[in-house]
């Protein structure tokens, strides 16, 4: 069996100034900045990339952003680019968000017009998908989370695909503290892996890493990241505090 890298990404969505976020990417490198163990991503907000971008420096600690736009530039007030994350070295961006499906209103196509620049800039996505409560009540959680997958996914190749991280929130799961029990999380991390295996084949599939994400925390993290198919987790709340992001890239680390 394939082992895959350990994946711990932490995403601060719309907190922290760019002094906080130098204050706590220091403390997380301090921590965790030389280990090569698990592999640790923060996403701060883009007015703190740049400063956390320079934090980071020297460590293993990589810098990811929390959208883009799929166009490289021009007339789209508020928006910011691939090439741009580039130019300060992130290496990562989360892409279709459920806040940013939700709250935004981003479809299938509009994330997958923004995976497929990603890629064409080197830049890996951290690709979300995941149902909601009324979806996984009415028994729709495993044709809702594959239309995300196809569609989200279309015209990757498989080398782009093997840039790929998966990330499976249910959204009754996020921020709210109700997190999917290990059945539940494990059940559709396997169903994505056969997903990208159809799209990508076995040996790809095999390679890429499918992340937990929704109120994962030092407590619960352990069992979820012992599940088969469960390679890291997408944090939000717990992403905040250096100690607790820690624990979890540590809880990450003891997983064999
Ligand atoms: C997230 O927003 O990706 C997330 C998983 O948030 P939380 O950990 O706070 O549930």
């Amino acid at each position: 069996m394939i082992s895959r890298k350990k994946f711990i990404a932490g995403n601060w969505k719309m907190n922290k100034t760019s002094a906080d976020g130098v204050a706590l990417v220091r403390d997380i490198v301090t921590a965790v900045g030389k280990q090569s163990e698990v592999e640790v991503v923060v996403c701060p907000p883009f007015t703190a990339l740049e400063s956390a971008g320079h934090a980071l420096e020297g460590s293993n600690v990589k810098l990811g952003a929390q959208n883009m736009h799929f166009e490289a530039s021009g007339a789209f007030t508020g928006e910011i680019s691939a090439p741009m994350l580039r130019a300060i070295f992130a290496t990562h961006v989360i892409l279709g968000h459920s806040e940013r499906r939700t709250i935004f209103g981003e479809t299938d196509e509009l994330v997958n017009r923004k995976v497929l620049a990603a890629l064409k800039n080197q830049l890996r996505p951290i690709f979300c998908v995941g149902e909601t409560l009324a979806e996984r009540e009415a028994g729709a959680t495993l044709k809702v989370v594959q239309t995300q997958v196809e569609r989200g996914l279309e015209g990757v190749n498989k080398d782009g695909a093997a840039s790929v991280v998966v990330a499976y929130e249910p959204v009754w799961a996020i921020g709210t503290g109700k997190v999917a029990t290990t059945e539940q999380a494990q059940e559709v991390h396997a169903f994505i892996r056969g997903l990208l295996t159809n799209l990508f084949t076995e040996p790809v599939a095999q390679k890429m890493r499918i992340l937990y994400g929704g109120s994962m925390k030092p407590a619960n993290a352990p069992e979820l990241l012992a599940q088969k198919d469960i390679d890291g987790g997408l944090i939000g709340g717990a992403s905040l505090e250096a100690r607790s992001f820690v624990e979890l890239v540590t809880a990450a680390a003891a997983v064999k």
